[in-house]
């Protein structure tokens, strides 16, 4: 994960920090590299733009420079706007306070990891938090979806909505919600339908969903090796469902990290878990401060 991203970085800030004193143009053409090494991981050209400014102005415009150690404060400038680039100082939490059953509705495209990402998250929630939960597959398009769901809630031991062939996505919400609220389930999780693209059918059943089952959460489940694609993705899906994070499946494979660095910026939603593995604990809560951690190395 940001692996070269973080190379780079790594021996731009060795070479500040080896200097006793900087010029104004030692930190323009230390940021100039960033913003290479930016771009290079993929991150969104205003994205990128935004990033070097904001640094920039701190680093020349306090009095960092005449400090005794100026190369270790430019670091710290960089580490704080990566920060903020990556979602900010709070670490990102589901919303279970609502009154239960607390509905968490899962949405992306197909082949996203969406199926995968809801059994780890039911996972989760009963280890982690202690929560009943329930999981509903509302894929009534890609054959054999529904029972996928029912083989992965065998192998997380969380309960899942008995399957009822040839009902609508909208008819299995309604039945997961009185279900869930007659077994006195904590948490549902609605696995939506995938599509290949976003397209008014897809949205359109979204919104109808959304609906009948009053969601708390509505994560977008996006791959992080699309890239821009993610963040493109992520973009029209809030502009038609009231999304309250996204979660980057296949972080494990994604040396270069653009759509985790873009996501915030561009779509304004926060990344709230990431995918790191095939494996159903292979999920980490996504902390903007330990992430800029990693990489800055
Ligand atoms: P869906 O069509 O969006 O429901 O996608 P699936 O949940 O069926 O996932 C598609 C494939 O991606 C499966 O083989 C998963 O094991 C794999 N996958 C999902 N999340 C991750 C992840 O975070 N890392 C890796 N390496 N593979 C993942």
């Amino acid at each position: 994960m940001f692996d070269s991203l973080s190379d780079r970085l790594g021996s731009v800030f060795d070479r500040l920090r080896g200097r006793g004193a900087l010029s104004e143009q030692d930190v323009r053409d230390a940021m100039r590299e960033v913003r290479v090494a930016l771009l290079e991981a993929d991150v969104a050209l205003p994205v990128a733009r935004r990033f070097i400014d904001a640094v920039t102005e701190k680093a020349i415009g306090q009095d960092v420079l005449r400090s005794v150690t100026p190369g270790q404060q430019v670091v710290k400038i960089v580490n704080d706007e990566l920060v903020d680039m990556l979602g900010g100082v709070e670490t990102p939490s589901l919303n279970l306070e609502a009154r239960p059953p607390v509905v968490i509705m899962m949405v992306g495209l197909q082949g996203s990891g969406k199926t995968t990402t809801t059994a780890k998250l039911g996972k989760l929630l009963k280890e982690k938090h202690g929560k009943k939960a329930l999981m509903a597959s509302l894929d009534v398009n890609r054959p054999a979806a529904q029972e996928q769901l029912a083989i992965l809630g065998t192998q997380v031991e969380v309960a899942t909505l008995p399957i009822v062939q040839g009902q609508q996505p909208v008819d299995i919400a309604r039945r997961a919600m009185e279900s869930a609220k007659l077994q006195n389930v904590d948490v549902l999780l609605l696995d939506t339908a995938g599509r290949l693209h976003v397209d008014e059918a897809l949205m359109a059943e979204m919104k109808a969903v959304a609906g009948v089952s009053a969601p708390t959460e509505v994560l977008l489940v996006v791959d992080s090796l699309t890239g821009q694609d993610a963040v493109n993705v992520a973009q029209s899906f809030s502009g038609e469902v009231p999304l309250t994070g996204v979660i980057l499946t296949r972080m494990d494979g994604d040396a270069r990290g653009g759509a985790a660095l873009s996501m915030r910026h561009v779509t304004g939603k926060p990344i709230k878990f990431a995918g790191t593995g095939e494996k159903l604990d292979a999920i980490e809560v996504f902390d903007p401060k330990r992430v800029a951690g990693r990489i800055l190395g």
